[in-house]
C-alpha cells in the first residue's frame, strides 16, 4: 500500500491523488521486495559497496586528469566525466530514480572523515534554501563553457577534487546533510530531475506509522541502552518519511529505510511527474508554490539545458561573434556572461512573466502574477529533462565505447599494457539510432510539461482551465521547437576523438 501526500489542498487535488493511488493500487511495485536486488539494498552496507567503486573511479580519474594525456579524448578523467558520467546520470534518473546521489563517492569520503571530525555548527537559518545551489548550478553551467572543462583534464581533475575538498570542509563544520541539501549543484540538478522518475522512497503503509511512537526514520535508531548511541542515522536531508511528498531533497541513501523498526519503507512506483501537478505540503520543504527558490531551480533547470546545449551549436559562435564586434567587447567572459544573463535570467523572467499575467487576465486566476509564475514553472521540470536527456544522451550513446580504448590507453601508460593495443576506432552508437532517442526524450518532456500544466489550470481556474492552461502550453510547445532545433544543429563531440 502507498501513502497519500500529506494535506490536499483542494477537491481537485484529492481526486489526483485517488486517481495516482488507483495507478498504483494496479501497479504496485516495491524495489526493494525484488529478488536479490532487494536484499542487496536493504542489507546495511548496501550503500557503502556501491560508494567504494565509485571512490575508485574518482581516484584513478583524478590521477589520470593530473599526470595522464593531456588530449581530452584520450584521456579517463575527461571522457568518463564529460561521454559516460553525464549520461549515465540522467538515463537512471528516468529508469528508476536518483541513484547517482545513492552511490556518492564524496558522501563515503565524508562518512570516513566524521568518524573522527564531528561537525558542531547548524547551517545558518538564512541559508536554509536553495538560493546558494542554485547561483552554483548556473556558475557550473557558465565555468564549464568558458574554460572548456571538456577539452582539459587537468581541470576536470581539479574540479573533482575541489568537489572533495568543498564536501569535506562543509560537512566539517556543519551538521546533518547541509552539503546535499544547501550547497551541492549535482544533488539539485539530481533532484528536480528526479521528480520526473517513475521510483520514490516512500512509506509501504501509512497506518503502520500512525502507530510509530519512536519515529526512527527521522530520528535515528538509537540504543536501547543509551539514547546518545545512534545504531543507525534517520534522514539527514530532514524529510519525515509518513510527510515526505515526492523526490525532491532524497537522496535515496536509504537510512530511512535501515532506521525503520517496522519495515515500513520501500522503494515504491509513482506515476513519473505526478509529483508536480499538486502543491501539498511536503515534509522539510513546505509547499512548491512558496518556494520561490525552488522555482528558481526548476527555471535555471530548464533554461540551463537549452543553454548548454546552445554553446555547442556553431550559430552560438556567429552570435558571440556579433556580440563581440558590436559592444567592442574582447573579454570572452563577458561575452558569455551577456549570453547566460539573456537565456537562462532575461528569458525566462519575460516569458514566464508573460504567461502569468495571460494566466490570470483570461483564466480569472486570482493569484498575483508572480505567485502564479512560481507555480507554473515546476510544470516546465520535465522538457528540461528531456532536453538533458537528448542533450547528455547524444553524447553518451554517440561516444558510448570509447570508454574500451581510454581505458586500455591508460593502462598502457602506468605500465600494464595488459588490455591490449587502444582500439581508437570504437566511438558509439550512429546517429540514425540515436537520434530517434533524442526526439523521445523531447516529447517525453513536452507530454509531462503540458499534462502538469493543464492539471494546474484544472486547479486554478474551474471555469476556464483551457484559457489558463493555454499560456503555459504555448510556453512549453514554443521551448520544445527551441530545444528541436538545438538538436538538429551539428554538435561539437566534445570530449571524444570526433571532436572538431
Ligand atoms: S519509523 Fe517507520 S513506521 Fe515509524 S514513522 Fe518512520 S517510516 Fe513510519
Ligand atoms: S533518509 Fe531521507 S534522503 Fe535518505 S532515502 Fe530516506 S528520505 Fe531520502
Amino acid at each position: 500500500m502507498t501513502k497519500p501526500p500529506m494535506a490536499a489542498s483542494t477537491t481537485a487535488e484529492q481526486e489526483r491523488i485517488s486517481e495516482e493511488a488507483e495507478f498504483l493500487e494496479a501497479q504496485p511495485f516495491d524495489l526493494l521486495a525484488v529478488p536479490v536486488i532487494g536484499p542487496l539494498l536493504r542489507w546495511r552496507h548496501s550503500r557503502t559497496a556501491l560508494q567504494i567503486p565509485l571512490l575508485a573511479v574518482s581516484v584513478v580519474m583524478i590521477i589520470e586528469g593530473l599526470v595522464g594525456p593531456t588530449l581530452s579524448p584520450k584521456n579517463l578523467a575527461t571522457v568518463l566525466t564529460w561521454v559516460h558520467f553525464r549520461g549515465a546520470l540522467v538515463l537512471a534518473i528516468l529508469c528508476a530514480g536518483n541513484l547517482f546521489c545513492l552511490a556518492c563517492p564524496f558522501m563515503l569520503a565524508r562518512n570516513f572523515m566524521r568518524k573522527w571530525i564531528r561537525p558542531r555548527f547548524a547551517w545558518p537559518r538564512v541559508l536554509r534554501n536553495k538560493w546558494i545551489p542554485v547561483g552554483l548550478f548556473a556558475a557550473v553551467l557558465f565555468f564549464y563553457e568558458l574554460f572548456g572543462l571538456w577539452a582539459s583534464p587537468w581541470l576536470t581533475a581539479w574540479v573533482i577534487l575541489g568537489y572533495f575538498a568543498a564536501v569535506l570542509v562543509v560537512d566539517g563544520l556543519f551538521t546533518h546533510g547541509t552539503f546535499c541539501k544547501f550547497i551541492c549543484p549535482i544533488g539539485q540538478f539530481n533532484f528536480i530531475a528526479s521528480t520526473a522518475s517513475p521510483l520514490e522512497v516512500a512509506v509501504r503503509d501509512p497506518e503502520v506509522c500512525d502507530g510509530c511512537t519512536t519515529k526512527d526514520c527521522i530520528r535515528g535508531r538509537r540504543a536501547p541502552s543509551s539514547p546518545l548511541v545512534v545504531l543507525q542515522r534517520g534522514c539527514e536531508l530532514a524529510l519525515f518519511q509518513p510527510a515526505k511528498v515526492g523526490n525532491m531533497d532524497c537522496t535515496f541513501c536509504l537510512d530511512c529505510v535501515h532506521a525503520c523498526p517496522h519495515d515500513n519503507v520501500g522503494i515504491l512506483s509513482r506515476l513519473p511527474a505526478g509529483e508536480l501537478m499538486s502543491d501539498p505540503r511536503r515534509s522539510g520543504i513546505g509547499r512548491f508554490s512558496r518556494r520561490n527558490d525552488i522555482s528558481a531551480l526548476a527555471v535555471v533547470f530548464c533554461f540551463g539545458a537549452l543553454m548548454n546545449a546552445l554553446g555547442m551549436v556553431s550559430p552560438v559562435y556567429t552570435v558571440e561573434s556579433w556580440l563581440k564586434r558590436t559592444l567592442h567587447l574582447n573579454s570572452q567572459a563577458g561575452v558569455l556572461g551577456i549570453l547566460f544573463a539573456a537565456v537562462i535570467v532575461v528569458e525566462p523572467a519575460i516569458l514566464l512573466g508573460l504567461a502569468a499575467l495571460l494566466t490570470r487576465a483570461w483564466g480569472r486566476v486570482k493569484s498575483g502574477w508572480l505567485a502564479i509564475a512560481v507555480r507554473y514553472s515546476y510544470a516546465l521540470a520535465p522538457l528540461g529533462f528531456g532536453m538533458w536527456l537528448a542533450h547528455y544522451g547524444f553524447h553518451f550513446f554517440t561516444g558510448l565505447y570509447t570508454i574500451v580504448p581510454v581505458t586500455q590507453n591508460a593502462f598502457a601508460e602506468m605500465g600494464f599494457p595488459i588490455l591490449g593495443e587502444p582500439r581508437w576506432t570504437l566511438v558509439g552508437l550512429p546517429k540514425t539510432v540515436v537520434e530517434p532517442l533524442e526526439f523521445g526524450f523531447l516529447l517525453l518532456g513536452l507530454a509531462g510539461s503540458l499534462l502538469i500544466s493543464w492539471r494546474l489550470a484544472q486547479d486554478d481556474s474551474h471555469e476556464h482551465p483551457v484559457r489558463a492552461f493555454l499560456p503555459w502550453g504555448t510556453l512549453s510547445i514554443i521551448l520544445f521547437l527551441c530545444c528541436v532545433w538545438l538538436m538538429t544543429q551539428p554538435m561539437d563531440m566534445r570530449a571524444t576523438m570526433l571532436a572538431g
